[in-house]
């Protein structure tokens, strides 16, 4: 039943002989794969040094120039919690907000949603977990609780004209569960979606996925939605993430979560290695002919600098 990624793109070949170039090009079509960059949120977090404020500024102005359509921003998350984004408010009012491109943030609850609101936020991210021990380990509920939490701000959302994404952590492995039920992830994308997230982003959270695992859990999601609703998130732990990316594109999925320079990991689970790094994933979209709109060189040079910066 699946179209390989090599067929859609040879398939829109035929009707595009050339690829464009253009940057504003819809995400729409067959051969474009919309990035998602992560690194300033996802990745900055697990930084145990405070990271200035003004290099996480340069950090999100610089990539709003590449050509990317969505970046992370920051979270509104008590500042006890992940002290690395204390300075969201700050953050999110003096980034430059380049016309058409998204600076959605996550918030964990209504608190967390108003913070954003006033300071500006058009687009948030709620979080679920695939699993219940992460559920319980992370957010300290079983995952139903951890969803009606998010109702209110669901609610607030409708009134406000504020877009919202979903993130399901731990969809092909967990660090407290064994095995996580594909039909479980399925279960809580349907949740997610019914609730209004215009997006669910899949997450490997520690990045023990492989082609199998992914095309298992996909297999069950794609039974209660349509691959456009969906996006990638994958974790390079076992040096897997552009091969269940693949996978995931030959499935139809046509959004991919990345962090610049790779950063990341997750501080609830212990030996979790950072976010495929952007440079990754468009080093092989560019070599199936895929196109994104972000400039890889561009991409390469902050991954060098923020690297640096943060002494790595
Ligand atoms: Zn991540």
């Amino acid at each position: 039943m699946a179209t390989t990624l090599t067929t859609i793109v040879k398939r829109s070949a035929k009707f595009h002989p050339r690829f464009s170039t253009c940057r504003h090009r819809s995400s729409g079509s067959k051969d474009f794969v919309k990035i998602v960059e992560v690194g300033a949120r996802d990745g900055l977090q697990n930084e145990k040094e405070l990271v200035p404020t003004n290099t996480k500024i340069e950090l999100i102005d610089r990539l709003s120039a590449t050509g990317l359509q969505t970046i992370e921003a920051t979270s509104f998350v008590s500042p006890k919690w992940v002290p690395q984004l204390a300075d969201n408010k700050e953050l999110f009012t003096r980034i430059e907000k380049k016309d058409g491109v998204s600076y959605p943030v996550l918030v964990p609850n209504l608190k967390g949603y108003q913070q954003a609101v006033a300071s500006g936020v058009k687009e948030i991210a709620v979080f679920g977990s695939a699993s219940e021990g992460f559920s319980q380990k992370n957010i300290n509920c079983s995952i139903e609780e951890s969803l009606k939490r998010f109702q209110n701000v669901f609610d607030a959302s409708k009134n406000d004209g504020i877009r919202i994404r979903g993130y399901l952590s731990c969809t092909v492995g967990c660090p407290y569960d064994d095995r996580v039920a594909p039909k479980q992830v399925a279960k809580v994308t349907e949740s997610l979606l019914e609730m209004g997230c215009y997006e669910v982003s899949l997450a490997d959270t520690i990045g023990v996925g492989n082609p199998e695992s992914i095309e298992r859990m996909l297999g069950e999601v794609l039974a209660v939605c349509r691959p456009e609703v969906l996006a990638i998130h994958c974790h390079d732990t076992n040096g897997k993430a552009v091969q269940n990316i693949a996978k995931s594109l030959d499935l139809g999925v046509r959004v991919v979560d990345s962090s610049v320079g790779g950063l990341g990991g997750c501080p609830y689970a212990k030996n979790a290695t950072g976010n495929v790094s952007t440079e990754k994933v468009l080093q092989f979209l560019s070599t199936q002919g895929v196109e994104t709109g972000v400039n890889l060189e561009e991409i390469k040079e902050i991954g060098e600098w923020i690297r640096k910066s943060l002494g790595k």
